[in-house]
């Protein structure tokens, strides 16, 4: 029987050498499981290592310690064949559709690169049917595999981002902001797109994005980052109804809420100061600079991650370390 996980991070650790001894933290002891078939949403703000995250996972990057198990392998101890094979089964869709895909290539061409890699078809006429097929699989239709990418809309390019992706028959996808360059009118289809096709492929999704309330829309289950750090991980509904790291309360403290009222009544965190640098965190607990309720505590110790209700983790002082002694597993401060 499959396992239930697809994917494993254990205790993940990226840090990038600059030179003169300095040392760029940009991913600390991460760990969580994506689940066959869920969605799984990362989120934070810009440099809290979300998208090196990503691309360890990929083995684009390699590993400073921890492991990246993806359905039973050990992607940073494959030999370079392996990997090959490997990578058939795990795809990444960008940010900027139109930096990801080649100017000078035909959209047939963009999208039927990886296969020819691959040698996924006996000759060209097979090959070039799947690429049609893909099109209309993303929305797009058969006239367009001989025009280029510029030809088309944001929307459109991150479309054929999409086909191209899926051209290997993956089973699990990483989506780097993929909407976060559209126009809210269009990252909504692109959305409901990737919902679709999540349904008819089974396909399992890593969903990286800065923004909360576009994540919610299609995770199962969200972690939150913060400086190279997870804070809090749990089902979706859960951290929008009981969020209870400072930082989760933040963010979405952060959201506007469409009626006035609500919006005018509720309670807000603004958080002070910058986001601190990565090569040099602060100690015990990386949130305590900017955190409305640090104690003496956060500074000293850093905060263990720990299950504070079922399927529910975070890593805050304010909560207690051992469960069984367990006081509270309510949100500290109430933001809505
Ligand atoms: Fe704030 Fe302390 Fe919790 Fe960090 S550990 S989030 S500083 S209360």
């Amino acid at each position: 029987m499959k396992d239930e996980n697809i994917l494993e991070v254990q205790q993940l650790k990226k840090h990038f050498h600059l030179g003169k001894n300095r040392i760029l933290q940009a991913v600390n002891n991460v760990t969580f499981q994506v689940r066959r078939g869920e969605t799984f949403g990362l989120v934070g703000e810009s440099g809290c290592g979300k998208s090196t995250i990503g691309r360890t996972i990929m083995g684009l990057y390699d590993r400073t310690e921890g492991n990246v198990i993806f359905d039973g392998q050990n992607v940073h101890e494959r030999n370079e064949k392996e990997m090959f094979m490997l990578r058939q089964r795990m795809q990444m869709i960008f940010q900027d559709p139109y930096a990801s895909l080649n100017p000078r290539s035909t959209v047939r061409e963009v999208i039927s690169e990886p296969m020819e890699v691959h040698k996924l078809y006996k000759n060209k006429k097979e090959q070039n049917e799947r690429v049609f097929e893909l099109l209309e699989e993303v929305g797009l239709n058969r006239d367009h595999a001989n025009r280029y990418p510029h030809e088309f809309s944001g929307g459109q390019r991150q479309r054929i981002g999409i086909a191209r992706a899926l051209a290997l028959n993956p089973d699990f996808i990483i989506a780097d902001e993929p909407i976060s360059a559209l126009d809210v009118s269009v990252q909504a289809q692109v959305v409901n797109l990737l919902k679709q096709l999540q349904e008819e492929k089974g396909l399992t999704f890593l969903f990286i994005a800065h923004d909360l309330s576009m994540v919610k829309q299609i995770s199962d289950r969200i972690g939150v980052m913060y400086l190279g750090n997870m804070v809090e991980l749990t089902e979706s509904d859960s951290l929008y109804e009981k969020p209870l790291h400072p930082y989760t309360q933040a963010l979405l403290s952060a959201i506007p809420i469409p009626d006035p009222d609500i919006e005018e009544a509720r309670e807000r965190i603004i958080l002070q100061g910058e986001l601190p640098s990565p090569i040099n965190p602060p100690s015990g607990c990386v949130f305590r600079t900017r955190c409305p309720f640090a104690m003496e505590i956060c500074s000293q110790k850093k905060p263990a991650w720990q299950e504070v209700d079922d399927n529910h983790f975070v890593a805050c002082h304010l909560y207690l370390e051992d469960r069984k002694q367990k006081q509270h597993t309510e949100p500290v401060v109430k933001i809505r």
